[in-house]
């Protein structure tokens, strides 16, 4: 396959290389050939007027919750109210909901860009297994990873979810096992990696995030959780551990290149240091963090620290959206409301969406353009009305289209002309809001 006459392409290579009136060549999955005139294949692909870039990668995001957008009586509330809201609704959840949901919220990424995606699914109920959500993103075809996460401390031991909802530790430890043998591959070019990932600190105990660390590094899985997300968390930290949420992390084995951590907009000076020492990567999640009022993540100051970087859309409960180039909008413009208009470019907030994820979820494949690189790339028409009139299509954060013209995924074209190729998606919609309607009754 030849995609020809883009009328530039952003590599995201070590010098950010802007390529234009150029063509790719895709063969077998990876990037072929980047160049100019570039000799002919059979399957050609016109982008004439169309910027091109790396897929966009999303480090966060809790895909079953895509069911449960704009609840009525979650839509105010803080992050603890906005769970206890929710946590009765998600309880009636079943393998059926896990797939449709997984699929509605994959199909809304790729619509916007996305590539990759990690997904955190910490509940299980009526026989709902990670398989669901593995299941739904190889038949639509996403680049996938997966965390096997849990929540082991119920109401009746002080936590915040119902005891319907939590897990035995030994049993989760056990079922981590089971999906990485199962389903995590680990060569380059792979379509799925699972990570292992307990919901958060005050979710389950010392004893289960110092073992999920252990099992991790033996089965040479990754980790992630969600961390000093806003005061209350902060405050927790404190009240029950004694210490702050980077500590806490660094004493259970939770810093490292093969770590993430959900929002961090709490993270003081030493925490950032520590961040950056240890290599542990950040899933920023703008929307999410203004929706629950959270606050503004100093992603400026990570960066300048040196911090591995990646955006997350979050669940759909808490964004609502599931725009990936929207979030990344987001988080250029939440810099400037604390630091001012030269805090975060537009390029360097395209920048952190996709090399950036790609380098937090451990990805050096993909991420980039460049000969040899996995082949997923982003199509956007700049001759569409939110471009017309726009001097820099580098600038896509700006002003540009908010959703792909064309999309490719291990060198397959997984959305055209704006439609996703792979599955039946009005009737997935159909489904879904069967399944809301259904939800909202009981
Ligand atoms: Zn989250």
């Amino acid at each position: 396959m030849l995609i020809r006459n883009a009328r530039l392409i952003l590599t995201m290579d070590d010098v950010g290389s802007e390529l234009p009136d150029c063509d790719i060549r895709i063969k077998g999955g990876v990037i072929a050939q980047v160049g100019q005139g570039l000799e002919t294949s059979d399957e050609t692909l016109d982008a004439q007027g169309c910027l091109i870039t790396p897929g966009l990668v999303n480090t966060h995001h809790h895909l079953y919750q895509s069911l449960t957008r704009a609840v009525p009586g979650g839509q105010d509330a803080l992050l603890f109210g906005w769970l206890q809201t929710l946590y009765p609704i998600w309880s009636r959840f079943g393998p059926e909901e896990m797939f449709v949901s997984a699929q509605i919220g994959l199909a809304e990424l790729m619509l916007s860009g996305c590539t990759l995606t990690s997904d955190h699914l910490y509940l299980f109920p009526n026989g709902a297994r990670l398989d669901d959500t593995i299941a739904a993103a190889a038949e639509i075809g996403m680049r996938f990873h997966p965390t096997r996460g849990s929540m082991s401390i119920g109401e009746s031991d002080g936590g915040l979810p119902p005891d319907s909802l939590v897990e035995q530790e030994s049993a989760i430890l056990e079922d981590c096992v089971r999906v990485i043998d199962a389903h995590h591959d680990a060569a380059e070019g792979s379509m799925c990696r699972v990570g292992v990932a307990p919901c958060s600190p005050f979710s389950v105990s010392r004893d289960l995030m110092r073992d999920a660390a252990l099992l991790a590094r033996d089965k040479g899985v990754m980790l992630h959780t969600h961390l000093a997300e806003n005061d209350e968390d902060i405050a927790y930290s404190l009240e029950k551990f004694g210490c702050r949420p980077g500590q806490y992390a660094e004493d259970l084995g939770w810093t490292g290149d093969d770590v993430w951590h959900a929002h961090c907009v709490k993270l003081d000076g030493q925490e950032i240091d520590l961040f950056a020492r240890s290599g542990t990567g950040v899933a920023h999640c703008p929307c999410s963090n203004c929706r629950l009022g959270s606050g503004i993540a100093p992603v400026r100051a990570m960066r300048d620290a040196g911090v591995k970087v990646g955006l997350g859309v979050d669940g759909s409960a808490s964004n609502d959206a599931g725009n990936l180039v929207l979030e990344a909008r987001q988080s250029m413009l939440l810099q400037r409301v604390n630091l001012g208009a030269d805090a975060m470019s537009a390029r360097e907030g395209l920048r952190i969406a996709t090399r950036g994820g790609a380098e937090v979820l451990g990805r050096s494949d993909c991420g980039q353009i460049a000969v040899g690189k996995r082949a997923d790339l982003a199509i956007w028409d700049m001759s569409r009305i939110e471009a017309a009139g726009n001097w820099d299509p580098a600038a896509l954060l700006l002003a540009g289209p908010t959703q792909v013209r064309d999309l490719f995924i291990e060198g397959r074209r997984v959305v055209s002309s704006g439609h996703i190729t792979s599955i039946d998606l009005p009737k997935t919609i159909a489904r879904q809001n069967q399944m809301a309607q259904v939800l909202s009754e009981a």
